[in-house]
């Protein structure tokens, strides 16, 4: 299965990282629709595409106003946009009120709840559960019967998730902050370096993947990954269309 990352960001959109947005090219899903989600159409291999919402802070919906054209011009059949009730209602209120997107897109909006079970291709199952953020947010794991990858972005290491990703072949995790600003990360809803590599290595994940970097920092590397993988070893930094496979 081919993965690739769109936007590794948080927050606003840096000369390195657009913000929030993943996509499975081959079986048209996305995960999230930050400003890295204006990729997707000259990437996507699928005439339909669904996406998975997280929450609806702007830096992972904004992006759905950039796939109108497509959606226009015949490029794919259908956009399903999945979501909590919350999340959807705030995009469809708030990011297309007539007054900021003038025409509503074709997209049909799809509730999910907690305990919801989606198929998706190749014989996969997504599961999402609730993390915690201020406003709430969702996390997902896609489980196939010879692969598994998880996404778990803004909220607090550890949290009470770690049941959903136990033994996940692909975990990826949102950082957004170095160690050293551990009340920040707390305050915020977001997660430190430390707390995600411990994460990963008591889930039992075979691989870890870090998004949701700050963008204040666009020049260096916005965490110690020294320090992270002292704890483990197979932890990448995701830069802004990396492709991988697994
Ligand atoms: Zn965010
Ligand atoms: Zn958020």
């Amino acid at each position: 299965m081919r993965l690739i990352f769109l936007g590794t960001g948080g927050y606003h959109p840096s000369e390195r990282r657009h913000t929030a947005s993943l996509l499975f090219p081959d079986i048209g899903l996305a995960f999230d629709a930050g400003t890295g989600f204006f990729r997707v159409q000259d990437r996507l291999k699928t005439d339909t595409l669904d996406v998975f919402l997280t929450h609806a802070h702007l830096d992972h919906i904004c992006g759905l106003t950039f796939f109108l054209v497509p959606v226009l011009r015949g490029d794919v059949n259908s956009v399903r946009v999945h979501g909590t009730a919350k999340t959807l209602t705030a995009v469809q209120q708030h990011l297309f009120a007539e007054e900021l997107f003038p025409v509503a897109p074709p997209f049909e909006w799809c509730e999910l709840t907690a305990t919801t079970q989606v198929e998706v291709a190749d014989g996969g199952r997504l599961t999402c559960f609730e993390l915690e953020h201020p406003g709430g947010s969702l996390g997902y794991r896609i489980d196939w019967p010879d692969r598994s990858i998880a996404y778990i972005t803004d909220t607090t290491a550890p949290g009470n998730y770690l049941a959903f990703i136990r033994d996940v072949d692909v975990l990826i995790h949102e950082c957004y902050f170095p160690d050293e600003m551990l009340d920040w990360a707390r305050k915020t809803g977001h997660s430190s370096a430390t707390a995600v590599a411990e994460v990963a290595r008591d889930c039992g994940a075979k691989r870890l993947y870090l998004v949701h970097a700050d963008p204040q920092h666009p020049e260096d590397d916005p965490v110690d990954l020294n320090r992270i993988r002292r704890i483990f070893p197979a932890a990448e930094l995701a830069e802004d269309l990396q492709e991988i496979e697994f």
